[in-house]
């Protein structure tokens, strides 16, 4: 067995259908009295539904949160929470919500109680990030990460089945680098294998019905033990390659994703063995298949399969390798510029990830 560090982060996790309504003992637990609520402005309703269950500890909702938390968002948010003398911070939603009430604390250390209804993972993360001129800059710091998250199924619901399906794909990503991260351990790998077990299990019955409140339970446990592994442990080219693409060429940020897992699991397969094992066990495939499962997975649950389809310009591919390639994270395959353009050729074009990933 390999040497591990592992360091386990405190959050409180509430979970279960109906558990939203523990946020006013949640934020009380805290000792805070004048809580932001912060959704996106799609999800004001949602908002004013949790506002409602904290009564007197509310003391606005700020509806403002859009994809990629730009500074002019940020800033104006954080005169708001001077000027109401606000003293927490409740994101509902997704991660733009999430990601809004984190830059917020970034500036201030307010603590955040978040309730997500997507399963992007951002709320088990100490990782930020704000855009500014085009350019999306992150960074790791603990005061972001949710002191409490209450993840309540039944609030899922009406997240449509084809974002449930990509942001269902986007936590799987993060499970599947883990697996293969530079720091990973023995812990993060359990908690990985089974977010990937579940939420492949479950996120094919969302599909059938939008309204199953088990498979909606179990995907948002594997999203909580994906954002978990994210916290954690490193990310490497899947989510290089994500970032590059959402950022530079403003690529919907899941079904990048989506579109993007299996080829970057071809690329790195031969080269992380232990992780291949782990991802077939929770796939229920054989190792030199998990690729091409991934992509079947997709395809069956009409996710998106080619970066030509949500709206990548072939033109663009040049320069993406080369932002892709430029400052690389740790990849258990080597990274050079000409293989990963390969890459982006297949992604483009959907091709089916099949036998070795060769140039
Ligand atoms: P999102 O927050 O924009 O939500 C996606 C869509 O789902 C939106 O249209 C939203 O209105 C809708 N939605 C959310 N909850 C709903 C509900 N209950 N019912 C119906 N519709 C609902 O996107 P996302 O995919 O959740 O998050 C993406 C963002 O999060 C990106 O900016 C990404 O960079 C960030 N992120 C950050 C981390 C981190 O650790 N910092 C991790 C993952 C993602």
């Amino acid at each position: 067995m390999k040497n591990f560090m592992y360091e386990a982060q405190a959050t409180r996790v509430i979970f279960g259908a109906g558990v939203r309504k523990e946020v006013h003992a949640e934020l009380k637990k805290i000792g805070v009295k004048r809580a932001l609520v912060i959704s996106s402005p799609g999800q004001k309703e949602l908002a004013m539904k949790i506002s409602r269950l904290l009564g007197d500890l509310c003391a606005d909702i700020h509806a403002n949160a859009v994809q990629h938390v730009p500074m002019e968002t940020v800033e104006k948010s954080v005169e708001l929470v001077r000027e109401l003398n606000i003293d927490s911070l409740v994101p509902v939603g997704g991660g733009s919500s999430i990601g809004l009430a984190k830059a917020i604390a970034l500036n201030t250390s307010l603590p955040i109680v978040a309730i997500p209804t997507t399963y992007a993972g951002s709320e088990m993360t100490p990782i930020w990030g704000i855009t500014e001129n085009g350019l999306k800059k992150t960074g790791k710091d603990f005061v972001v990460k949710p002191k409490s998250v209450i993840y309540d199924p039944e609030l899922t619901v009406k997240l449509p089945a084809r974002v449930s399906v990509t942001s269902g794909l986007n936590a799987m990503a993060h499970c599947v680098e883990g697996l293969y991260a530079e720091n990973t351990n023995p812990i993060i790998s359990l908690l990985a294998e089974e977010g990937i077990r579940t939420l492949h299990s479950s996120l094919p019955s969302i599909l059938v019905d939008q309204n199953d409140i088990e498979a909606r339970s179990k995907a948002l446990y594997g999203c909580w033990l994906a954002g978990t592994v994210l916290g954690s442990v490193g990310i490497a080219i899947h989510h290089k390659l994500c970032h590059v693409l959402g950022g530079s060429y403003n690529l919907p940020h899941a079904e990048t994703h989506s579109v993007i897992l299996p080829y970057a699991l071809w690329y790195n397969a031969a080269y992380a063995p232990d992780a291949v094992q782990a991802i077939a066990r929770s796939l229920g495939t054989d190792k030199d298949a998990v690729a091409e499962t991934l992509f079947d997975l997709s395809t069956s649950l009409g996710a998106p399969t080619s970066l030509a389809e949500i709206g990548m310009k072939e033109t663009d591919l040049d320069q993406a390798a080369e932002l892709a390639t430029k400052n690389a994270y740790y990849n258990p395959r080597p990274i050079d510029q000409k293989t990963i353009r390969r890459l982006l050729d297949y992604a483009f074009i959907g091709k089916r990830p099949i036998g070795c990933f060769s140039f």
